[in-house]
């Protein structure tokens, strides 16, 4: 694994004033979060700010660079950034920057066409423990091959959607008309060869704009045409080292992990770019007549190797719910910080028309375990409130067993969250999972405490029931 900065090299770079700025109490806590990756340079205002912290600056950009330079390809809040990453394997730290999924469109639909699959991409979702899975941005492929009919669907595009987009085409001209008509949405350019890297690295130039470096299925073409792009001026470079399907798929995937391991792991600072995917290029194969479904399969899968062999950006077609499902769940779990439960917030939640008679329960800020309890109280249909309490993401029975559920925490919480205030009843619903501290949590927080379901699949009929308030 690369070397990664720790904050006793890192702390001599910052001002040393401990102005708080960066939202930290000093600068040695600064230091330590930016050494675990876990802030941005841009929260210490001074250092970005003043001239005399110049030459600190410029030392700490190059200190803590990651071994996969980061490239940001859109403007705003939709604006995805890819690469980024810090190690080869995930356990050594974590993944940052999710894969992104970019989802095709032919220039030479209309634009009604066009509008009907920008709103489809952007709506396709999935509600998944309390996320939202989503499409990151929109490849336009210059299928016309007309440099004007390029450059207006892409005006198209970027007046009606504030996404990423990847202008795609090998053709110089076209790229040059587009980029001109929407440089200001930083659009990505697909892609330079080694046969057309002079012209289009100039259109990159011009516009300040990231580029893809293509060369496929031979990595010392690869090199070169990186290390062509970087000498001549290109500051933000993607790499796609091709895509091969079927039984050339073992092949893709061994160049992408060479790759990334040249980076990560044998400090190759040239090869330091994120890596793109193109999973789309398998209907290049399909047979007229053929059933659609048998290609989809074919992507779905070269897009899952992909995502999990390194890809940071990838190009698909398909949009059903059926072929992006697996892939941003399967997403969601690699890039999930492996050392970090997932939590939601603690806090007090209430369901349907509450009132001072309605039943109180409680639960962990465990994200899957909240997400199930919220579900069943929901299709229960039932009015409660749920006092959620922060575990630091533990499970029930796990933070019982690991003394992060204490009747102590709970009877913090009800008191933090104002319940008392609320109800004109003193009955806490405790999980049937924490029954062992309910004698405890009676003593600490003066509420009685009645025994729920184990599972909570079995709280609305408990509720409905009426035994919770019976003495
Ligand atoms: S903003 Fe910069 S100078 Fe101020 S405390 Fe944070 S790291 Fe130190």
């Amino acid at each position: 694994m690369a070397k990664l900065p720790g904050p006793l090299e890192i702390y001599p770079l910052l001002p040393g004033t401990n102005c708080k700025e960066c939202g930290e109490a000093n600068c040695m806590a600064y230091a330590t979060k930016l050494a675990e990756h876990t802030v941005k340079m841009r929260a210490c205002t001074p250092l970005l700010l003043e001239a005399k912290y110049a030459k600190k600056l410029a030392k700490l950009e190059v200190l803590v660079r990651p071994p996969v330079r980061e490239v940001v390809v859109g403007v705003g809040d939709k604006a995805a950034s890819i690469g980024g990453k810090l190690v080869l394997y995930r356990h050594d730290l974590r993944y940052t920057n999710e894969t992104s999924l970019f989802v095709d469109i032919p220039d030479t639909l209309d634009n009604e066409g066009i509008s009907k699959r920008v709103k489809t991409i952007e709506d396709w979702t999935y509600v998944y423990i309390g996320q939202n899975l989503r499409l990151d941005g929109i490849a336009l492929r210059g299928v016309s091959k007309d440099p004007q009919t390029f450059a207006k669907a892409a005006k198209h595009i970027a007046g009606i959607t504030d996404w990423p987009i990847a202008l795609c085409s090998l053709d110089p001209k076209m790229l040059s008309t587009a980029a001109n008509t929407i440089s200001d949405k930083r659009p990505l350019l697909y892609a330079a060869t080694m046969d057309t890297w002079a012209e289009v690295s100039e259109i990159a130039i011009r516009h300040n704009l990231p580029l893809v470096a293509y060369a496929p299925g031979n990595l010392d073409n690869v090199a070169t045409l990186v290390n062509t792009l970087r000498a001549v001026g290109v500051g933000d470079i993607v790499i796609d080292p091709g895509t091969a399907s079927r039984a050339g798929l073992g092949s893709t995937i061994d160049n992408f992990t060479q790759l990334r391991r040249a980076s990560t792991v044998n400090d190759d600072e040239s090869l330091g770019y994120p890596i793109m995917g193109t999973p789309i290029s398998v209907w290049a194969n399909h047979k007229e007549g053929e059933a659609a479904y048998l290609t989809q399969w074919d992507e779905v899968l070269t897009a899952a190797a992909q995502i999990v062999r390194y890809s940071d950006i990838v190009i698909i077609h398909s949009l059903d719910m059926w072929t992006n499902l697996p892939l941003t769940f399967l997403r969601n779990n690699l890039y999930t910080d492996p050392v970090k439960p997932v939590a939601v917030e603690a806090g007090l939640k209430e369901y349907g028309n509450v009132g001072p008679d309605s039943p109180v329960m409680y639960t962990t800020n465990f994200a899957l375990t909240f997400f199930t309890v919220e579900s069943d109280i929901k299709q229960g249909n039932v009015d409660a409130y749920l006092v959620v309490v922060d575990t630091e993401g533990m499970s029930v029975q796990s933070a019982v067993a690991g003394r992060k559920l204490t009747a102590e925490k709970v009877a913090e919480t009800l008191e933090e969250v104002g319940i008392a205030d609320k109800v004109n009843h003193r009955i806490l619903i405790s999980p049937g999972m924490a029954a062992r501290i309910s004698g405890e949590t009676e003593e600490a927080s003066g509420w009685t405490v009645k025994v729920g379901t184990q599972d909570s699949s079995g709280i609305p009929k408990y509720l409905q029931e009426g035994k919770w308030n019976e003495e």
